[in-house]
């Protein structure tokens, strides 16, 4: 077993640690007031390669492996979680978009992604529900070389701000296999959008999307054939669960380093607070439990680099990284004391960021139940 990064990695790493730290940190804080992406940080991420980093290089990414993307996504988020989001977008649904959408496409939508110059949203979250996504009711009607889309999709990230959209519709009955994913204009007739007030995430934010009639080429379908949208969206989301694993990690390490630091210099009776087991020992605990959750994401990332299955594991570190992180980052809030209890202080913001993560891209439940099911058969969906 080699757990080093190669020297490669390491490069990147020490890149995307001194931009993240030197320009995404500072302005954490006022980025949520503003409630949006400084684009032209974005962009600065895209000169340095850090968007994308999984993306093929003939459509402008890095080429590189899912742990380098994995080396990124924690780096930034230890800084700002919202700009990782952006790392997480290009390297999931921006890949699977350069996979399988048309050389127009690729040649010039995903470039333009990929260099920070526009953004793009994932629709497949309905007001009837998200964890049964394979029951969504948005139909997608053929008219002779179009579809006319109708329905809703809720609880879209960037839904507001984004150029164009991956959207998934029902193309025919039959649950999971009548899906199919179309790439949309955001801008184009019969489409509009709403903004929601969230408590986190707001530079990202989220809305509704509405679809009346929205006419698109049936070249703007994902894929050559009707109804493997649900698939496909499954093995992006086995990446970026996995990512998602790492990013809402990054803040719980930030907020740990900061608390040592807090811990040696605050005093109370008479000596510094972290004499006390009660202070340090919830500290220590924070390590280990992050030093495990850390592995258990590289480890998913390298079974997806090579080709080996990792669906169970990617659920794992969709559910359990965020919840620790959460929990870490509440306990570090505990030691900062009063002072914690105040927007002066970055960890009640990654602790509200944080908690987005725990229901974007699937529930806690909904992975325990992709686990059940890996590991104990379709007998644990009652099937
Ligand atoms: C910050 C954030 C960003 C998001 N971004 C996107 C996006 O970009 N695109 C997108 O399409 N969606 C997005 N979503 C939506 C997200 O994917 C859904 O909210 C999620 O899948 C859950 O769906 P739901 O909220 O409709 O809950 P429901 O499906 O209504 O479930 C409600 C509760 O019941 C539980 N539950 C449901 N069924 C079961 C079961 N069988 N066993 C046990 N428990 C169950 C769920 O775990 C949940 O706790 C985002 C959500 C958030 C919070």
């Amino acid at each position: 077993m080699d757990f080093a990064f190669t020297d490669e990695q390491l490069a990147i790493q020490e890149t995307t640690r001194r931009f993240a730290q030197e320009r995404l940190a500072p302005y954490y804080m006022e980025r949520e007031k503003e409630a949006s992406l400084d684009m032209v940080a974005v962009k600065e991420m895209a000169e340095l390669g850090l968007l994308g980093v999984n993306a093929p290089v003939e459509h402008g990414g890095m080429g590189a492996d899912c742990i380098t993307a994995g080396i990124v996504m924690e780096e930034i988020a230890k800084a700002d979680i919202n700009y990782a989001f952006m790392q997480l977008m290009t390297s999931s649904i921006g890949v699977l978009l350069s996979k399988l959408a048309p050389p127009e496409i690729t040649n010039e939508f995903v470039p333009k992604l990929l260099q920070g110059e526009t953004l793009l949203c994932m629709g497949l979250t309905e007001p009837g529900g998200g964890s049964d996504a394979a029951n969504l009711q948005t139909k997608a009607t053929k008219d002779g070389d179009y579809y006319l889309l109708k329905g809703e999709k809720t609880s879209i990230s960037l839904a507001a701000q984004s150029e164009k959209g991956i959207v998934f519709a029902r193309t025919s009955e039959g649950g999971a296999r009548g899906i199919t994913g179309f790439f949309i204009d955001m801008n184009q007739e019969g489409v509009t959008t709403t903004r929601f007030d969230d408590v986190g995430c707001t530079p990202i934010g989220r809305g509704s999307i509405f679809m009346d009639n929205v006419r698109v080429h049936k070249s703007q379908m994902l894929g050559t054939v009707e109804g493997k949208g649900f698939y496909q969206i499954m093995n992006a989301f086995d990446l970026s669960r996995t990512l998602i694993g790492l990013q809402a990690l990054a803040p719980a390490i930030s907020s740990v380093e900061e608390t040592w630091q807090y811990a040696a210099e605050r005093q109370a009776f008479g000596k510094p607070i972290a004499t006390n087991q009660g202070v340090s020992f919830p500290l220590a605990e924070a390590e280990t439990l992050m030093e495990a959750a850390r592995n258990l994401c590289y480890k998913t990332l390298w079974l997806r680099d090579n080709d080996l299955p990792h669906t169970a594991e990617a659920a794992m570190c969709k559910w359990w990284p965020p919840k620790i992180s959460f929990d870490i980052i509440h306990q570090c809030i505990v030691i900062n004391g009063h002072y914690a209890y105040s927007k002066e202080l970055p960890h009640q913001q990654r602790l509200r960021d944080v908690m987005g993560y725990h229901i974007g891209d699937g529930t806690h439940q909904i992975q325990k139940m992709v686990i059940a099911r890996e590991k104990g058969g379709m007998v644990t969906l009652g099937r």
